[in-house]
Order: structure tokens, then sequence, then C-alpha cells
């Protein structure tokens, strides 16, 4: 079926100036895009912008916990090892596979209402996370989060990772699978050293915890290079460094490596500020990413970009730097890049048609036009503006309703799920 965007405006990270034209969606890509003052192209299904609508790449939450969201509002206002050790790893113990499926399936219910089409994820039981992925149409970068613990465990998680990669990396084309090593604190040098040998000879990429806070970096006992070099995560395939607030901003990187700003969570757990300014002039690639819902405490994509865009202006006292260009291909084709998805994250012809609509027509867009709609959407826009979302030209979120989810017996498993881990 071919969906055409009649007479919108598109914007995403490459653009400065956003176009106003005819966008249509046939078999799961954007299969042309013309001119609005042209004639449209036919299709089935017609959405009707008047230049009242935008059309944006959808988001792609780089680092997320989903099925975090049954841990929300458990120990406010605490820092992170405190948190972690008495709230978090306690309750965690109680999640089981079915838990974790329906706390996923909820947390894809607030990520597709705020614009997100793809998030990677770290957590454990995947196998669940995975087939709610998949039973929703979303996309998704997985890994097994792998940690130290009674003998043995790191090997089986390791193993477990690995089988999850097997099963489904590729799957659908909707799926990437990564090695999942938590953070430098939780994983010994020697096991962070047969985590990336496997990487390596399975051809897989790394998502890794790094120097969220600065007690970390005061114990890592090396530089950063000297631990990504020991540590192998400079010759994976890929490696995704999750927070890096507190990477020394001259730390030479190597092409593999791209870093994930988390910008609200880092906020909210007083972890520090990242020095983004410093990475996006060397064009070190810089993804954008939520957080678990119980440190953020939103999975809301939009909220992430506004703050990355404003944060470093103050923190630096410059507001020349993170245009809002700049945090619009953060937020959607960094993250998309740096997990392995090809032809994403931008409008382009022939590329995934994963696409988030929005309504131009409210107070705080009047004024909008080509050539400020980019900074109208970062800098006055919310995800509270998302009139539908779609993945592979499929809608997944439409005007409140879910069209691949049931929406009422997601939020009862999950009540339920909540009630049992926490009582
Ligand atoms: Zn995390």
């Amino acid at each position: 079926m071919a969906t055409l965007f009649k007479d919108v405006y598109i914007s995403d990270g490459s653009r400065t100036i956003a176009e106003r034209v005819h966008l249509l969606v046939s078999k799961g890509r954007i299969a042309s895009i013309t001119d609005a003052r042209e004639n449209p192209p036919s299709a089935d299904k017609i959405i009707s912008g008047r230049g009242k609508m935008a059309v944006i790449p959808g988001f792609v939450n780089a680092h997320t916990h989903a099925a975090m969201v049954l841990l929300r509002g458990l120990g406010e206002d605490a820092p992170l090892m405190e948190w972690l050790k008495n709230k978090i790893w306690p309750v965690e113990d109680k999640l089981t596979p079915e838990y974790i499926y329906w706390g996923t399936l909820s947390a894809m219910l607030e990520m597709l209402a705020t614009g997100t089409t793809c998030f990677a994820d770290m957590y454990f039981e995947m196998e669940g996370v995975a087939d709610a992925v998949l039973s929703a149409g979303m996309k998704a970068a997985l890994c097994r989060g792998i940690t130290a613990g009674e003998p043995g465990k790191i090997e089986r998680s390791l193993q477990n990772n690995i089988e999850l990669a097997e099963k489904y990396h590729g799957r659908e084309g909707l799926i990437t699978v990564q090695l999942g090593p938590h953070a430098p604190y939780t994983v010994p040098m020697e096991a962070m050293k047969s985590i990336t040998e496997a990487a390596k000879s399975h051809g897989l990429g790394v998502h890794f915890h790094f120097l969220e806070t600065k007690g970390e970096r005061d114990n890592l006992g090396m530089t950063p290079s000297e631990y990504l070099e020991a540590s192998g995560l400079d010759s994976v395939p890929y490696a995704n460094l999750a927070h890096s607030v507190w990477l020394d901003p001259d730390t030479e990187l190597h092409e593999n490596i791209s870093l994930i700003h988390c910008p609200c969570s880092n906020l909210k757990l007083g972890s520090g500020i990242m020095p983004l300014p410093s990475w996006l002039d060397r064009d070190v690639p810089v993804a954008l990413g939520t957080d678990g819902a119980s440190s953020n405490n939103r999975l809301d994509m939009w909220e992430e970009m506004r703050t990355a865009a404003i944060l470093h202006k103050g923190a630096s006292m410059n507001p020349v730097c993170v245009p809002a260009v700049d945090a619009l291909r953060m937020a959607t084709y960094e993250g998309a890049r740096a997990f392995g998805f090809s032809q994403k994250g931008m409008i382009r012809e022939g590329w995934a048609a994963d696409l988030v609509l929005v309504n131009l027509d409210s107070p705080h867009y009047i004024g909008v036009n080509g050539e400020n709609l980019a900074a109208y959407l970062v800098y006055a826009g919310s995800s509270g503006d998302i009139a539908g979302t779609m993945v592979n030209g499929r809608w997944l979120y439409r005007n409140g309703e879910y069209p691949t989810l049931d929406r009422e017996e997601i939020m009862q498993k999950s009540h339920e799920a909540r009630k049992a881990i926490t009582e």
C-alpha cells in the first residue's frame, strides 16, 4: 500500500532548510520526494498536509533499558551507586521473562507516542524483548547486559548474548544485536577481553556504559584511551559508549567508536554534563538516548533532543554550539548508524519509511517556515505535536491509537508486574 504525504514540510539532520514536498511511501521505503508545487503522485492513502504538517525521521533512542518502566519512581533523588544497589538491583531480581516482556511493550507505547521508531536496549531476558519488538513492528538494537556475579555468570551471560544474536540479528530487518558488557565497574578487565574477542569473532558491535560518573573515572586505574585499548573495545566492529560524561574530551577515539549522550538521565542522577561541543567539533559521532525510565524518568526523545541543544549553550556560555539541526541529526540518523541500521534516519528516496508526522497547526508554530522549521521543532516543539509514528511505512501510532498493539492488555499486565515486583 502506498501512502502519500501531500504538501508537507520535510526536515532532517542534513537539511538546514526544510522543503515543502509531496512524499510518497511505498513498500516500506520513501519512494519519491517531489516539489509541492507539482502534481502529486497517486496513492492508496493520502494525508493532506496543506503546508501545516511536517515529516521528520523517527527518533532512535540509542540507550535505554525499556523494561525499567516497571521500576519508575523507585528511589528518587539518590546518587547512581546508592540508587542501583539499594533500590534497583533488589527489585530487578524479582523480574521474570514475562514481566520484562510486558514492561518492554509498555515502554514501546510511550516510545511510539513520542516519535521513537527504534531503540537500543540493554537488559536481560532479551528473547522476550525481541519478541515484543517483532510483534509491534518496531526496530531495536538489542544486547544482553553482562555483569559479574557468582562464578560462571559472565560466561553464561555472554553465551546467552551470542545465542540472541544467532537467533535475532537481522530478523525481518527490524533487529540488530550487540554484545552488552554492562560497565567497567561491573565487568572485570579479563572478562572484557573475552567479550571483545567474541564480538570480533562473531562480527558484532558492543554496547557499553562508560564513565557515567566521576567516581567511575577516578577508579578506572588508567586513562580512557588505555582502557579502550586494553579491553579491546577500540578494535571490535563497533563500540557504542553510553554516557561518556567523564571521558576526557582530548581522548583520541578510533573510528569504530560512537558516543551516546543521555543528558536528562545524567542531569537527574547528578552525574555531570558530557563535553558534547568538544566531540562535535572533532566530528566524533554522538547519538542520543534517554537511558532507562527509572533514571530519566521519561522515554521522550524529543525532550532529549531539546535538552541536548540547550544544555551545552548554557554550560559553555556559547549560544552557537549544538545547533538545532545537529540535535535533530543526533536524535535520528546518528543512533541508527551507530547500531548498524543502514538507510535509516534521513528523509531520502530509497531510505526506510521510519517517519514521524508532526502537526504544525498550533499556536507555538506561528511564524514557522522552511528556513526556521528545524529550530521551531527543536526549541518550541514537543512530542505533544506528534500525529503519527510509522515504521517501514506502517503506522504503529496514529492519533492516539496503536494499530499493532493491544494497549489495554499491555497496561493491565504491566500494572500486575509492577505490583508483583514491588510488594
Ligand atoms: Zn544505562
